[in-house]
């Protein structure tokens, strides 16, 4: 399901947006302020976020470019903004937003530009990288070789498909631990040796695509 983050201060606006947000059958969070949503981000990550432009405290240009800079979202963003000047729109789009609406605004307009923005995203996503017949569907987790589906664990997936989406460039174990890792395991540098191992083996027939390059790292071919 679509998770929409909807962040604005005046109530009448918010309670709207959120009506027809859920109209369109996306699941809504909604907070008041920057700082409630920054929180909200911290445990839960959205496909959508629409953020007012002026907020009590942190504006949403500065919440707008914190998402993009700290927590490191990919997800379009759509400011909401009461002044029409072209100045903060220019500014608004270089510090990572994707879209704007001047208040006040038809709610037609504004559902458009919402499809239109996930749309746009959703055709980005690669949900699916294949290569020399492995094939590596990153939603669903599927991983065949030949057509033939093996099983993986999520480490030994998490690996493949981090040097699949690389492949041609060398990848050092320092960068393929910070792919890898999830945030309550610690993996050392060595265990890539041990997993490249594993995955080596369950790919087999197409084991030397994973080439090892000494000193250096790994490899997927291209
Ligand atoms: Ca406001």
């Amino acid at each position: 399901m679509i998770k929409v983050l909807v962040v604005e201060d005046e109530v009448d606006v918010r309670e709207l947006l959120i009506l027809h947000l859920k109209r369109e059958g996306y699941e809504v969070v909604a907070t008041e302020d920057s700082e409630k949503a920054l929180l909200e981000c911290t445990h839960q990550s959205f496909d959508l976020f629409i953020l007012d432009w002026m907020l009590p405290g942190l504006s949403g240009l500065d919440l707008c470019k914190a998402l993009r800079t700290k927590f490191n979202v990919k997800a379009p963003i759509l400011m909401l903004t009461a002044r029409a000047d072209t100045m903060d729109k220019v500014l608004g789009l270089e510090i990572g937003a994707d879209d704007y609406l001047t208040k006040p605004f038809e709610i037609r307009e504004f559902v458009a530009r919402v499809r239109a923005l996930l749309r746009r995203n959703q055709s980005q996503i690669q949900d699916e990288i294949s290569s020399f017949g492995v094939r590596v569907n990153l939603s669903s987790k599927k991983v065949s070789v030949d057509e033939v589906e093996i099983l993986l664990t999520p480490f030994e997936f998490k690996l493949l498909a981090a040097l699949m989406m690389k492949a041609g460039t060398v990848m050092e174990r320092s960068v393929l631990v910070a792919a890898i890792q999830g945030s309550d395991v610690s993996v050392v540098e060595r265990t890539i040796d041990t997993l490249i191992l594993g995955l080596r083996k369950k790919i087999l027939a197409k084991a030397d695509l994973i080439e090892t390059v000494r000193g250096f790292g790994y490899r997927f071919r291209k």
